[in-house]
């Protein structure tokens, strides 16, 4: 069993380092709302007071965190994770902040330290049971290091070198964008050549958009979006796959367009809901 440092206990991290404690491992958390660590405390992990507390002795320190800005700040800020991390210690870092930051920040980690880039696909039922996608961006050595850990969380697949994994990662979620867009879009045209809903749902269960149709049904008929991926993270993506690829040429002019309609929604309130509530906006419905 190992050894190991989880930071970030939001709706991902908190099921993660849960599933990490009940298969045994030794887990130490830390949260920057200290008041999210008492779940898990309960559970049997030992809470550090710093993020450069949590590396102390540790294997492995897991970081699953909101945004590249938040990565940034909890690795390099004063008593950060980065200076805290020793020769032969790996860093898996599971939150989706693009292969840029990923590259930046392994830059700057002390030597003889090693960053693993390893963000998932699924969201918080595939993480409470451990059936996460998880894309892995790292050398064979440190992969081969890292697989048992993560194995516990989901599937594990090498996606390639370092960065590969949050590369991955963005091209998945601007399908998914384009997926949600695409539901939220098919329903405004159905519904104004007064098409029912229920069987426009059902027409379009049986499309190319179908998965993402079934998984939201309930959001869109209910009108409500408990958030499970929430659609400040979603919109956030969309900015890293733009960004990422307007930086290297390419021209995504669908991804760039379902970025707008994200940003709307979250400019109308619905940053903190479910990413399906783009649904709502698109459509011009009002949400419960
Ligand atoms: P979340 O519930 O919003 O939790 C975010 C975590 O980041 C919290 O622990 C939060 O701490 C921390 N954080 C935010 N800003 C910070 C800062 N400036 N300094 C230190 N800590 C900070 O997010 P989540 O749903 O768990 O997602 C985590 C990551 O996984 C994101 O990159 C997301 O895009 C990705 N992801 C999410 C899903 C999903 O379905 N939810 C699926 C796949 C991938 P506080 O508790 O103090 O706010």
């Amino acid at each position: 069993m190992a050894k190991i440092g989880f930071l970030g206990l939001g709706e991902m991290g908190t099921p993660m380092a849960g599933r990490l404690l009940q298969a045994g491992h030794d887990v130490v958390v830390w949260n920057r709302s200290a008041e999210r660590t008492a779940v898990l405390a309960k559970e049997g992990a030992a809470v550090a007071a710093a993020p450069a507390k949590a590396a102390a002795g540790r294997d492995f320190v897991i970081t699953m965190l909101a945004t590249p800005e938040a990565l940034e700040q909890v690795l390099f800020r004063t008593g950060g994770l980065a200076p805290a991390l020793s020769p032969g210690q790996v860093l898996i870092d599971m939150s989706t902040v693009g292969p840029d930051e990923v590259r930046s920040a392994t830059a700057r980690l002390p030597k003889g330290a090693s960053l693993v880039d390893a963000p998932v696909r699924g969201s918080v039922p595939q993480a409470t049971s451990g059936r996460l996608d998880i894309f892995v961006g790292a050398t064979d050595e440190n992969y081969e290091r890292v697989r048992p850990i993560l194995e516990t969380l989901g599937s594990v697949r090498h996606t390639g070198g370092p960065g590969s994994g949050a590369a991955m990662k963005l091209v998945a979620n601007l399908a998914l964008g384009a997926a949600i867009v695409t539901l939220g879009e098919a329903l405004s045209l159905g519904e104004s050549l007064e098409l029912k809903r229920d069987i426009l749902l059902d027409v379009l269960a049986d499309s190319p958009i179908g998965p993402i149709v079934k998984a939201k049904r309930a959001n869109v008929e209910s009108g409500q979006f408990t958030p499970s991926f929430k659609l400040r993270h979603a919109a956030k993506d969309l900015r890293l796959v733009t960004e990422t690829a307007t930086a290297r040429g390419r021209d995504l002019k669908q991804a760039q367009a379902n970025r707008a309609w994200l940003d709307e929604a979250a400019e109308h309130g619905a940053a903190d809901l479910d990413f399906s509530a783009v649904v709502a906006t698109i459509v011009g419905e009002q949400r419960k």
